[in-house]
């Protein structure tokens, strides 16, 4: 289908998929099976330019917008979700500085993010607060001219490898979370460390860990907004990325779809290659449907954030649950075309299939989003009567 895209945007898309096939496609096994943090990617990504693509033109950065992220994830992820995800979470981790930093704070942080010379992290989940991330219990209480964090955040994706925390935590926990705000942490603060670092099913190239708050004093200078607007920062960022995680699907499922039609091009049963039988064309039919639907979705969502519209809570979780629903079935899909083949490390649909169940769970689980899209449903209608 025909998308559009300016000379800007062709560009990049095409370096996005260049480093992907040139860099990330001999490696990405490896570093699914060793779990291992892609530095020598991250400079490639760096050296590209990939890491302006979403930040303003006056920090060092391109001027990209939901779009253009979205359009190198869905090359990243394509061939590597594990790598788009760690990529993504540098975007995730600086959005709300770009959007509420002061010029201070912006002019010292974002071109460093810019170059890749930094990575960046967003931290919101704990132990008590995932889908419900009102109960977060993490504090940052006022002393001294700052603030001190006390508190441990899980599942923080970039853990240990970002020099750039976005962390929400109380600043008055009598509030609850219309006390919480936000803070720009540095790695390497007196009192902030590392725990645990997750092994997971998928996206293994990432690194997942907690961050460990022991009497951490943040400099006032580094809240973002102001007291008590932590949460309303986290909605507004999270309605913006999670068309990012579509695109990381939407990548995937492409991934996924383009192994599963030229094996079944190639591969013999009954004296015929499989793809004549009518089974496996319905599939592949069905699965390039979806697909391009999908993709359709997360860029028209993305775009209509990116022309400045007020309102889009509701669409952003469509596309979000509607690409990583798709991405989880085609990804199945391809695995059960190659048969047996499918199911080994030889090929990778394995690991894409394994790779898409996460994009399901975060940024908001399918089904906690399909209870916000029917409560704004039940908001609009009552808006009309
Ligand atoms: C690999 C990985 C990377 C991550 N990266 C980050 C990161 O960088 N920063 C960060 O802050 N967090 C991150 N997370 C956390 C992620 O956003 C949470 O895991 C997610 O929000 C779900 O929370 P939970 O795991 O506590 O599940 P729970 O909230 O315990 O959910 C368990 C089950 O209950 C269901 N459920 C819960 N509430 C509802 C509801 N209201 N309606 C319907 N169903 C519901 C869920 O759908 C799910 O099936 C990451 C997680 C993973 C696994």
């Amino acid at each position: 289908m025909e998308y559009f895209l300016s000379e800007q945007q062709k560009t990049i898309k095409s370096l996005a998929r260049r480093i992907a096939e040139e860099k990330i496609l001999p490696v990405r096994a490896e570093l699914d099976e060793k779990e291992e943090f892609p530095w020598s990617i991250i400079k490639d990504l760096a050296d590209s330019d990939m890491f302006r693509v979403f930040i303003p033109e006056e920090y060092e950065g391109l001027g990209g917008g939901s779009f253009e992220l979205c359009l190198v994830m869905e090359e990243l992820s394509r061939v590597c979700s594990g790598v788009a995800l760690s990529y993504a979470a540098s975007a995730l981790g600086s959005y709300s500085l770009k959007e509420y930093g002061t010029e201070e704070q912006k002019q010292k942080y974002l071109p460093q993010i810019a170059s890749g010379e930094k990575l960046a992290a967003f931290a919101l989940t704990e132990s008590t607060a995932g889908s419900d991330a009102t109960n977060i219990k993490t504090t940052a209480i006022p002393e001294d001219g700052g603030y001190v964090l006390n508190g441990t955040k899980q599942f923080i994706t970039n853990a240990g490898e970002a020099e750039l925390y976005t962390v929400v935590a109380l600043t008055n926990p009598e509030k609850g979370i219309r006390g919480a705000s936000a803070f720009l942490v540095e790695k390497g603060t007196p009192g902030f460390s590392f725990g645990k670092k997750e092994r997971k099913m998928g996206v293994r190239a990432s690194s997942t860990g907690e961050l460990v708050f022991r009497n951490c004093l943040v400099p006032g200078e580094n809240m973002l907004g102001r007291e008590g607007m932590g949460f309303p920062i986290v909605m507004r960022l999270l309605d913006r990325s999670r068309p990012g995680v579509g695109a990381q699907a939407v990548g995937l499922a492409q991934g996924a779809l383009e192994a599963a039609f030229d094996y079944a091009r190639q591969r013999i049963q009954f004296g015929h290659p499989i793809i004549s039988l009518q089974a496996v064309q319905l599939m592949l039919a069905d699965m390039a449907t979806a697909l391009e639907a999908a993709r359709l979705l997360v860029y028209g969502v993305a775009r209509t954030i990116d022309s400045g519209a007020k309102s889009f809570t509701e669409e952003s979780a469509m596309a979000k649950v509607f690409a990583t629903d798709m991405a989880m079935k085609v990804t199945t899909d391809a695995v059960q075309i190659m048969g047996g083949a499918g199911y080994m490390k030889d090929y990778p649909v394995e690991k894409m299939m394994r790779d898409a169940k996460i994009t399901q769970i975060y940024e908001g689980s399918n089904q906690a989003l399909r209870t916000a899209i029917a409560f704004e449903l039940r908001k609009r209608k009552a808006r009309r009567e």
